[in-house]
């Protein structure tokens, strides 16, 4: 059985925007996912549709193998949502929005305040308890979202870009505390637009762009990739098998293109010697950068204030 599973989501927006456009996704129970995208291409969307705020146009969402169309009320007591906005009365006080939500769980009075009282101190808003939500800070309203969203204790726990905007203590207590629940068994899901926060959290991932997945693999596999750059060589004369002992990761595309794959920051200039001694002559070479390194680009140049490293 899947924590999460997505098959073939689409979502047109008035106007004909295509938001989704048919994703497939499985996030297995107890792991800890990143779904990595730039601004714009469809997280929340996702999110949205996940926890029944946004309707989909077509597709089939299952949360631990129950339908969210089927059985809806089911399906929404094994999830906890934080979303991108503030989702409470900001005038109640912080106690009663936890407590609230557990009763709308329908916890039992004395299960409600125990829990609203447990996840209060685990995330430090428990001397916040009788203060009044919006005199909180921007970081301090994240945290009672996240209590919010656990009261009940969900199975699947979904964050969209919980740490956008937060500063950077709060961002380290928050990936501290979201660790330690993943090891007790909560699934976790995450949205982000930071390579280094998936990187640092996320043990699978997928990158969504503009309504689609591009890529679905684990952060492991992925980050040895981002390690390696790939070059294209045209040969002045065509070539039918590869020399023996090249030395390199090298494929033949066809008889005058040839591909060679390197670690990033390991030098060109053994490569043209190489391939000199080989006798295979160049008439031209490019980077062949694809447009999953492009997204990378883009996503690590976006990374956390550059402080953080
Ligand atoms: P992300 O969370 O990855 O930044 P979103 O899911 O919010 O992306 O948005 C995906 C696309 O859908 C964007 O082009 C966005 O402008 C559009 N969009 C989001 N919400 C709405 C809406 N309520 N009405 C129309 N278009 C929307
Ligand atoms: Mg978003």
């Amino acid at each position: 059985m899947k924590a999460l599973s997505i098959n073939n989501l689409k979502k047109e927006y008035a106007g004909g925007l295509q938001a989704l456009k048919g994703i497939d996704l499985e996030v297995s129970q107890g792991d800890f996912f990143a779904l990595l995208g730039p601004n714009g291409a469809g997280k929340s969307t996702t999110i949205g549709i996940i926890s029944s705020l946004v309707t989909k146009t077509s597709g089939q969402v299952k949360i631990l193998d129950i339908d969210i169309d089927e059985n809806h009320s089911l399906a929404k007591k094994k999830l906890g949502v934080v979303g991108q906005e503030v989702n409470f009365n900001q005038f109640e006080k912080v106690g009663d929005i936890i407590r609230n939500q557990a009763g709308y769980h329908g916890l039992s009075f004395k299960d409600a305040r125990e829990n609203a009282k447990y996840y209060m101190q685990k995330l430090d808003i428990w001397d916040k308890r009788n203060d009044q939500a919006r005199k909180l800070s921007g970081g301090m309203k994240r945290r009672v979202m996240v209590a919010k969203a656990l009261v009940n204790n969900p199975e699947l726990l979904i964050l969209d870009e919980p740490t956008a905007g937060v500063d950077i203590e709060l961002r380290r207590s928050l990936w501290d505390f979201l660790t330690e629940i993943n090891n007790e068994g909560t699934t976790i899901i995450l949205t982000t637009h930071y390579l280094e926060e998936a990187e640092r959290l996320c043990r699978n991932i997928a990158i969504i762009d503009s309504g689609e997945i591009v890529e679905n693999t684990s952060m492991q596999e992925l980050l040895t990739r981002l390690e390696e750059e790939t070059f294209v060589f045209d040969l002045k004369n065509p070539l039918q098998t590869l020399p023996k002992n090249l030395g390199y990761a090298a494929v033949l595309e066809n008889p005058q293109k040839l591909k060679i794959t390197i670690g990033k920051g390991q030098g060109l200039n053994t490569i043209f010697e190489v391939l000199s001694d080989s006798g295979i002559q160049i008439s031209s070479m490019r980077n062949d950068t694809g447009r999953l390194e492009e997204l990378f680009m883009g996503l690590v140049d976006s990374n956390l204030n550059g402080s953080e490293r």
